[in-house]
C-alpha cells in the first residue's frame, strides 16, 4: 500500500531537533539519580551522551504536548497554573531547575509549585494509587527515582523550605487522558533534601578536581545508562564474581566462632577484620560479589556484607 511518506518525515523533522545541551550546574531534575558518578559525567562530559534517537526525541515532544493538554484541563476545571517554567536555583550548591508552574494551594492559601508528569497508563495507576508515593518513586525505575528530588528541591529553594511548604504532582494518564494530583509536605522530607544538598558538593568537588566516583554495583542500571561506553563498567558475569583466596573462608569462619562465645575477643576479631578488609582491597575496582568457601560475599553501597552459604 503507498504511504505519503509521514512517519519517515516525522520522525526526520524530530531527528532535526534533537540535541544535547551544556550543562553547567547539577539539574534539580536529575539529582536524585542513583549514580553520583553519572551525575559527574553529566557536568564533565555531557558531549559524550548520545543525542536522543528520533523515537526518544519524540517521547519527549510528547511529554511537552502532553503538559499543554493538562493545564489546559487544569484550567477548564478551575485550577490555573501560572508563572510557568521559571527558574529556581540553590546557588550555593550548584543546583538549578526550572518549575512547571504555580498552582493554588487550598490548605495554606498561598501559591505552591507543580510539577506535571506524563505516564504511561500502568505508572498512571501506580502514582495516583500509591499510598506512600515518594517511597514507592524512590524505589522504582531510575527516571521515578528522580521525580522527589526535583519538587523538593524546589520547595526546599525558596528560604530552606519555608515559603513553599506543600509542593504538587500532576499525573496524566497519556492513554485514557486522565489526570489525578498529589500534594506533598515539604517537612517530613528535609533531611532528604539536606542529603541532596551534600550530594551536590560532593558532586561539585568531582568536577573542580576532574575526579570520578565510584561506579555503582548494579548492572541493571549501568545496562541502560547513557555513559556506558566511556565509564566501562563490568560487562560480564566473570567480571563482577571472583573467587576469593582459600584463606578467606577460614578467616570468616574464625570471625563467626569468636561473635558466637559468651564474651567475644574484640582485639581478636578486629584482627581478622583487618586480615578480611586487606584482601577485599586487592580485589580488582568492579568486582561486586566474592565467592569463599562456604560463604556469599556481596559490595554493599558502604562496606561488604557477608552471608553464610544454607
Ligand atoms: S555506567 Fe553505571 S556506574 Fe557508570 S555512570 Fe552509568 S550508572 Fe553510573
Amino acid at each position: 500500500m503507498k504511504t505519503l511518506g509521514i512517519a519517515e518525515a516525522v520522525r526526520e523533522e524530530a531527528l532535526q531537533r534533537a540535541s544535547r545541551f551544556p550543562v553547567r550546574s547539577n539539574w534539580a531534575s536529575q539529582i536524585g539519580d542513583p549514580c553520583e558518578r553519572f551525575l559527574v559525567y553529566m557536568r564533565t562530559s555531557w558531549q559524550e551522551r548520545p543525542a536522543p534517537d528520533a523515537r526518544l526525541q519524540m517521547i519527549f515532544d510528547m511529554g511537552k504536548d502532553s503538559e499543554i493538554i493538562v493545564r489546559k484541563r487544569l484550567q477548564a476545571a478551575g485550577f490555573e497554573v501560572i508563572r510557568d517554567q521559571e527558574y529556581v536555583d540553590l546557588p550555593a550548591h550548584q543546583i538549578s531547575g526550572k518549575i512547571d508552574g504555580m498552582i493554588r494551594d487550598e490548605f495554606s492559601g498561598k501559591n505552591m509549585p507543580v510539577e506535571i508528569k506524563s505516564a504511561s497508563g500502568y505508572n498512571f495507576d501506580k502514582l495516583a494509587g500509591a499510598d506512600n508515593l515518594i517511597e514507592m518513586m524512590l524505589g522504582g525505575a531510575r527516571y521515578m527515582q528522580r521525580y522527589p528530588a526535583q519538587l523538593l528541591l524546589y520547595m526546599y529553594s525558596k528560604s530552606n523550605g519555608q515559603e513553599w511548604k506543600n509542593g504538587v504532582w500532576v499525573f496524566f494518564n497519556k492513554i485514557t487522558g486522565e489526570i489525578a494530583d498529589r500534594v506533598v509536605e515539604l517537612e517530613p522530607w528535609t533531611d532528604y533534601c539536606e542529603s541532596l544538598l551534600k550530594k551536590a558538593d560532593r558532586i561539585n568537588e568531582h568536577v573542580k578536581l576532574g575526579t570520578l566516583p565510584e561506579r555503582v554495583n548494579d548492572w541493571e542500571l549501568c545496562s541502560g545508562c547513557d555513559f556506558e561506553a566511556i565509564c566501562n563498567p563490568p560487562k560480564t558475569e566473570s567480571e563482577r564474581v571472583a573467587i576469593a583466596e582459600s584463606e578467606m573462608g577460614d578467616l570468616l569462619n574464625e570471625r563467626r566462632d569468636l561473635k558466637a562465645e559468651i564474651k567475644p575477643t574484640e582485639g581478636k576479631i578486629k584482627k581478622l577484620d583487618t586480615r578480611i578488609k586487606a584482601i577485599m582491597a586487592e580485589l580488582p575496582g568492579q568486582v561486586e560479589i566474592v565467592i569463599a568457601d562456604g560463604w556469599i560475599c556481596k559490595k554493599g553501597k558502604t562496606r561488604w556484607i557477608y552471608g553464610e552459604v544454607e
